[in-house]
């Protein structure tokens, strides 16, 4: 078999994703403000100030990929943590508790901030609030409601009026002005990488697939750390882009000989990424789309882009809060699901059910349910944790995933 050379774009995610994490220590160390975060917290609106985002999550998820997070899990829950709390808080908590001592990166800089939102769920809110009275720092919580369906105009305007106490806030800690053509210059960076990004996606349609759910899963890093809003974040996806676009004009796919095109839903197995791309692989499949890389920069049961507006920047930023990567309404989620289906010919789903993410996989069976009845199409439920390899048992895991492409087969031949 003829050997596929490396993606240049893996080098460049690697090197720029290493430069995101030593950057973060050398200004904090530098005296800059230091605010951590939740993925779902719009990093644009931050860019009003000159300050340093970390996001604990991403960290956690970094962790998980390079085979530490079982390591680092340990040390929150020799302190106590119980092992069913979301794996990455129990990472993000030994890191600190150990004052980074076994995370790739050191870490991530102490902060003079938090800030978290809970439309994702109340637990990120409670491993935030560990931190607010370990350390002895401020906790500002973004009170989103739940995105169950299209958001109505006083939620936005709840969303937005938290928006202006938090940049008040923020001014009044750090004694700098906010700058509102900063912000818009970042959402137009964003608009600019998620373009980009949704062409990236787009490969997944052709036969065989120009990428993997894999690539997709390693290559969201750079939107949900401090690159969202940035000019390397439009220089990174417009690389990754051309690159899979120059692929398949030449005739080269990650899964050549391709067989079943299988959809995943679920936050990626970070610490199974290349072990379960080669076993499928191996099997001639591939998992050609996951919901969760799927719905970055969209919202509300649509993979498509949300138009972001930075004429109008704030009413933007509270709309996006209505798309989320984690737990998201049941409708909602079966639109998004549906769509992805229908556009790119799937033969099978794979419902990862995640030991750590009980809101995101409290659903699954009933969109398992929906979605079996509205397309016939054969799909299994696999145990996955996220980030705690302890949590997965991988021959288990391999053999539902076999039975659900005999079942494929057997579909073919009716
Ligand atoms: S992964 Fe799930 S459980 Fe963990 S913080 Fe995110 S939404 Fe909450």
């Amino acid at each position: 078999m003829v050997e596929i050379p490396r993606m240049k774009s893996g080098e460049n995610l690697k090197r720029i994703m290493d430069q995101n994490y030593l950057d973060g220590h050398v200004q904090a160390q530098a005296g800059k403000f230091v605010v951590w975060i939740a993925i779902g917290v719009p990093i644009e609106l931050l860019r009003g100030f000159d300050i340093v985002i970390a996001v604990p999550e991403n960290h956690a998820a970094m962790c998980a990929a390079r085979a530490m997070g079982p390591l680092l899990a340990e040390k929150a829950e020799s302190a106590g943590y119980s092992m069913d709390l979301c794996s990455y808080a129990r990472i993000d908590l030994g890191t600190v508790f150990a004052r980074g001592k076994d995370s790739p990166s050191r870490g991530l800089p102490g902060p003079h901030l938090l800030i978290s939102d809970n439309n994702h769920c109340s637990h990120l809110v409670k491993w935030f609030d560990v931190h607010h009275r370990e350390m002895k720092i401020p906790h500002f919580i973004l009170d989103v409601p739940f995105c169950y369906e299209p958001q109505k105009a006083k939620d936005l305007n709840y969303i937005i009026s938290q928006y202006q106490d938090l940049v008040s806030f923020i001014q009044d800690r750090t004694g700098q002005k906010f700058d509102i053509d900063k912000v818009r210059e970042a959402i137009v960076h964003t608009r600019e990488g998620i373009t980009q990004w949704k062409r990236f996606l787009t490969f997944a349609a052709h036969r065989p697939s120009g990428i993997t759910a894999f690539d997709s899963f390693l290559h969201m890093a750079p939107y949900i750390t401090s690159y969202r809003g940035t000019q390397t974040l439009v220089e990174h996806y417009t690389q990754l882009a051309d690159e899979v676009e120059g692929r398949v004009a030449s005739g080269m796919f990650p899964v050549p000989n391709e067989k079943y095109r299988l959809f995943w839903d679920n936050i990626a197995p970070w610490h199974q990424l290349n072990r379960m791309s080669a076993r499928l692989a191996d099997f001639q499949a591939n998992i050609i789309y996951a919901y969760y890389t799927a719905v970055m920069g969209s919202l509300e049961g649509d993979i498509d882009m949300y138009p972001f507006d930075e004429a109008d920047s704030f009413v933007t930023l509270a709309r996006i809060q209505n798309g989320t990567l984690c737990p998201y309404g049941l409708e909602l989620r079966v639109k998004a699901m549906s769509k992805a289906i229908e556009r790119l010919g799937v033969d099978g789903i794979v419902f990862s059910s995640n030991r750590s993410c009980k809101p995101y996989s409290l659903m699954q069976l009933d969109i398992q349910k929906r979605l079996s009845s509205r397309f016939g199409i054969p799909s299994v439920m696999i145990d996955v944790d996220h980030a705690d390899a302890r949590k997965y048992n991988e021959a288990q895991a391999l053999m539902r995933i076999e039975a659900l492409l005999e079942m494929i087969d057997g579909r073919r031949q009716c």
